[in-house]
């Protein structure tokens, strides 16, 4: 399985990942997760990297695209990878298309701007895993506190309403532009598509995608 999750920021994107990745036994591949790995280690990148991040804006397609062949070199991604927040761009997509990755299934999430803020802004994370909850749709059993470790919760720095608008504004401008990449390679049978509205709860997400996913 090489997939490819589409959808704004803060569709419920990483949740759903995160889903199918421990379901089929794939590799999660999170350029926002490794962007931020780098900005907490203060790697020359992560301190390049953050002034861009938090101004809603994209790294440049370079830096992305060698980021993602490194990462396809570890082991894990020999069983399958799904890319989530990558491509960005048509020149990451094209890029893809002509890796070992090239995707076989492109899953596109929906959902309308008023309820992408309130899933952005109402969104937090266990730093160390990339758990993600929301503090009212999947709250965690103990307010800021993760399940698992007991951690604090964080909110990312650029989880705030006026980034969020900005990031909005640059994925309506450049990374809608994949979507129709990826309808014309659907049409083609290059690949299988499959749309959601990203409506409901996350399990009940996970579900419907799971059962498109299998359906052959
Ligand atoms: P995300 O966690 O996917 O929302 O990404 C957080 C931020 O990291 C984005 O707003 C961008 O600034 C940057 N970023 C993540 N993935 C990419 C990408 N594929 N291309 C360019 N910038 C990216």
């Amino acid at each position: 399985m090489k997939i490819v999750m589409l959808g704004a920021p803060g569709v419920g994107k990483g949740t759903q990942a995160a889903r199918l990745c421990v379901r089929y036994k794939i590799a999660h591949l999170s350029t926002g997760d490794m962007l931020r790995d780098n900005v907490v280690r203060q790697t020359p990148l992560g301190l390049q990297a953050k002034k861009i991040i938090d101004a809603g804006e994209l790294v440049a397609d370079n830096i992305m695209i060698h980021m993602i062949d490194e990462r396809l070199k570890m082991d894990d991604c020999r069983s399958g990878c799904l890319f989530d927040g990558f491509p960005r761009t048509l020149e990451q997509a094209k890029a893809l298309a002509n890796s070992p990755a090239a995707p076989d299934t492109v899953i596109n999430l929906d959902l309308d701007d008023g309820k992408i803020i309130e899933r952005i802004c109402g969104r937090r994370m266990h730093p160390a895993s990339g758990r993600i909850y929301h503090v009212k749709f999947s709250p965690p059993k103990t307010p800021d506190t993760d399940d698992i470790t007991g951690e604090p919760l964080v909110q990312r720095d650029d989880d705030n309403e006026q980034t969020a608008g900005m990031r909005l504004q640059v994925f309506r401008q450049q990374t809608a532009l994949i979507l129709q990449y990826y309808k014309n390679a659907a049409a083609a049978g290059q690949i299988r598509m499959i749309e959601d509205d990203a409506e409901g709860d996350a399990d009940g997400i996970a579900e419907r995608l799971a059962l498109a996913l299998e359906i052959k």
